[in-house]
């Protein structure tokens, strides 16, 4: 089977966030493979092993996304494509990601496409149905378990807490949830055998596209941060008196009665 995932770069989940001239800061900042990427990567490589095959992850972004690659590599993946758009695109959002990414793949005959359910940083969730979508291809998103029955498929997915089972074909783009397996740390010979894995570097014109076909269709008006949450307050004494300055604080305080 033709494998493929789309991973992205972020932020570490424990980092902290700060902004910089309007800008999320970077500096210092710890960069990970999407969490959700990573459940894309360990299905990819245990349905590549049940079935044959090879597993591509993919990239979009900039050179220091060569790291996170090689730690899919090491993982077990086969190969890594990094798309690098450092130097030919300015401002970016999903239309440009997606675009890229199914300029990539329009010709790979994929069989299968993983992505992660949601960016933890962007966190829109489009990027895998937008490429869906430009390949003209089945998709189903948040998924828990995959079985693949030849050239079809049936697929659970997460519906807020609930499942839905679907039937589906080949090819397919599916997008990952949290629980749809555990994904496995490198090993030692897993990280001595991806120094040697094909990484390729691509970039906009290789793929025939030029700055203009992947402007963003969105402008980002400003970016702050949440205002800071007030410490929460305890009442005491007897329960007709703290159930009168509820009344009271709701009223007066919180305005919502
Ligand atoms: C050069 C560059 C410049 C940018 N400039 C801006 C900017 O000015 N303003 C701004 O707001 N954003 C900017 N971005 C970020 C960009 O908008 C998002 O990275 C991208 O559209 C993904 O959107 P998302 O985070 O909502 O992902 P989601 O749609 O939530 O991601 C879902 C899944 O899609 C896949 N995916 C997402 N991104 C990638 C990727 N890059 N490569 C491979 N797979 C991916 C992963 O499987 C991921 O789990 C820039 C990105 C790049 C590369």
């Amino acid at each position: 089977m033709n494998i493929y995932v789309l991973m992205k770069r972020t932020f570490d989940t424990e980092e902290k966030i700060t902004l910089k001239g309007g800008k999320i800061n970077e500096d210092g900042a710890e960069f990970i493979i999407n969490p959700y990427d990573e459940y894309a990567i360990e299905e990819a490589i245990q349905v590549r092993d049940a079935n044959g095959g090879e597993v591509t992850v993919i990239s979009v972004g900039g050179e220091e996304s060569e790291k996170q690659l090689r730690t899919a590599l090491a993982m077990g993946a086969d190969k890594a494509v990094l798309i690098n758009t450092e130097d030919d695109v300015e401002n970016a959002d999903q239309f440009t990601t997606a675009k890229i990414l199914g300029e990539f793949l329009k010709d790979k005959d994929a069989d299968l496409i993983i992505g992660g359910n949601v960016a933890i940083d962007g966190g829109t969730g489009q990027v895998g149905p937008r490429v869906a979508e430009l390949l003209n291809i089945p998709y189903v998103t948040t998924i828990t378990k995959l079985e693949i029955n030849g050239s079809s498929a049936t697929v659970t997915r997460d519906v807020e807490g609930d499942s839905e089972i679907i039937e589906t074909s080949l090819p397919l783009l599916v997008t990952a949830q949290q629980g749809l397996n555990e994904p496995r740390y490198p090993s030692l010979p897993g990280i001595m055998k991806a120094k040697k894995k094909p990484l390729d570097e691509l970039e906009l014109d290789d793929l025939d596209l030029d700055e203009d076909d992947v402007e963003a269709k969105t402008k980002t008006i400003e970016i702050y941060l949440p205002p800071k949450k007030e410490a929460g307050k305890v009442l005491a004494g007897d329960l007709n008196d703290q159930v009168k300055e509820l009344v009271q604080l709701l009223h007066t305080e919180a305005k919502v009665i």
